[in-house]
């Protein structure tokens, strides 16, 4: 949607998500066919990347549009199979337009120990991504178990990290998601560099606070949804 509320055009859409998905690549946030992008269309559709390819060379002509059950309505190629992980997100959050899913590897990488990466440390992340960035526990990606989970946590945050895979983050757009998948990466690298030479500390709860409500001042959050705080 555009500031008048008006829908986007469908090619600017496309120019979009070929941005994204070269940019998400180039900061090498996927290998090989990893990752995958999709933007909510009206009438329950969805534009989405195709299966099997380097998100480095995805052009405008591959991409897919879906119908509700994630059947191809347009494009050659074949839809990606973490597409549930993308519906659920949209199901869960009628605000979200765009999904993006990749594999930071910093990020990733406390996701295979279990590590959360922490919003605390830094005053803007607390007002980007709120108090924490849930990470849903490791299983088989596109699960029943992992969707539960998700679904779970959603409503509450914009950015989530799934256990020993990745990281999932929502917006109102694509460059909304990619530069929330670009702050978990950067928090996940100042934590590392933290913890490398000391013990991250958390800022002062009250100060926390502060920052919790200036995000909803924002507009941004549960709470400026009309939602309560999310559960600890
Ligand atoms: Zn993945």
């Amino acid at each position: 949607m555009t500031e008048r509320g008006d829908v986007t055009p469908l090619p600017s859409l496309k120019r979009a998500m070929v941005l994204y998905s070269r940019r998400v690549w180039e900061r090498g946030w996927v290998a090989n066919h990893d990752g995958n992008l999709t933007v909510r269309l009206p009438a329950n559709k969805t534009l989405a990347t195709p299966t099997a390819f380097c998100k480095g060379d995805v052009t405008e002509s591959d991409l897919l549009v879906l119908d509700k059950a994630g059947k191809r309505l347009e494009g050659r190629w074949k839809p990606f199979g973490e597409l549930n992980l993308h519906m659920v997100a949209y199901r869960a959050r009628p605000d979200v337009g765009a999904v993006l899913h990749a594999h930071p590897p910093i990020a990733t990488g406390f996701s295979c120990v279990g590590v959360d990466v922490e919003t605390t440390i830094i005053a803007e992340a607390v007002v980007s991504l709120g108090a924490r960035i849930p990470t849903v526990p490791y299983a088989m990606p596109g699960s029943e178990a992992q969707l539960e989970a998700l679904a779970k946590v959603l409503p509450w945050f914009d950015a989530v990290l799934l256990g020993s895979h990745g990281v999932l983050t929502v917006g109102k757009d694509l460059e909304q998601a990619y530069l929330r998948m670009e702050l978990v990466e950067h928090l996940a690298r100042i934590q590392q560099a933290a913890i490398s030479v000391g013990r991250p500390r958390s800022l002062p709860e009250k100060d926390v606070e502060r920052l919790l409500q200036k995000r909803k001042e924002a507009g941004l959050g549960p709470e400026a949804r009309g939602l309560g705080s999310p559960p600890p």
